[in-house]
């Protein structure tokens, strides 16, 4: 899941984006239900969640005469799909940097409509069984101490996701 580093009075933390629809200009961030277009004031920023073939991109939306700049560049066409690791800085000074950077967690396996087959051993993954679901390709594994199938290696059989857990982020603003 993508996340968002914003500053407080600790420093750095990182916020999940898990919510559709973010309002960048207003403190603390809100998850805004709906768009406010129509209350689109000159420094609005919207972050706004679209599925690209399933995977989720994330778009900035900026008024056109808003101060918004990411990477110190303005945007022309108010419009601009966000990378890793891009820097936003909003018209009120306010800077964040967006993160497609997720960590993998143990979690309760959802179950699916069809069988899900974990991506080590092959076996299916029944609904409720301690799984794993690989930040970077979205494959499953059993993640349990009689099916360790998630941590067996070091990276994910799929794609180079390493498969620690829960050993923080690997990039944060301040590298
Ligand atoms: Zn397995
Ligand atoms: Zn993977």
């Amino acid at each position: 899941m993508a996340h968002l580093w914003m500053q407080d009075v600790n420093g750095w933390g990182a916020q999940k984006l898990d919510a559709a629809l973010y309002d960048l200009a207003a403190t603390p961030i809100l998850h805004a239900e709906v768009a406010p277009m129509g209350s689109a004031s000159r420094n609005s920023a919207l972050l706004i969640r679209a599925d690209a073939g399933g995977l989720p991109a994330w778009a900035l939306i900026a008024s056109p005469d808003s101060a918004v700049r990411v990477n110190s560049r303005a945007l022309p066409a108010g419009l601009y799909v966000l990378a890793d690791r891009d820097e936003i800085r909003t018209g009120d000074g306010i800077q964040y940097f967006f993160s497609t950077e997720s960590l993998a967690t143990v979690v309760a396996f959802p179950g699916a409509e069809r069988p899900v087959y974990c991506g080590r051993c092959r076996e299916p993954i029944e609904a409720g069984a301690p799984a794993v679901c690989c930040p970077g390709c979205g494959i499953w594994y059993h993640q349990s101490e009689e099916l360790p199938c998630w941590t067996y290696a070091e990276k994910c059989n799929f794609c180079p996701s390493p498969t620690a857990l829960n050993n923080g982020f690997s990039w944060t603003p301040e590298d």
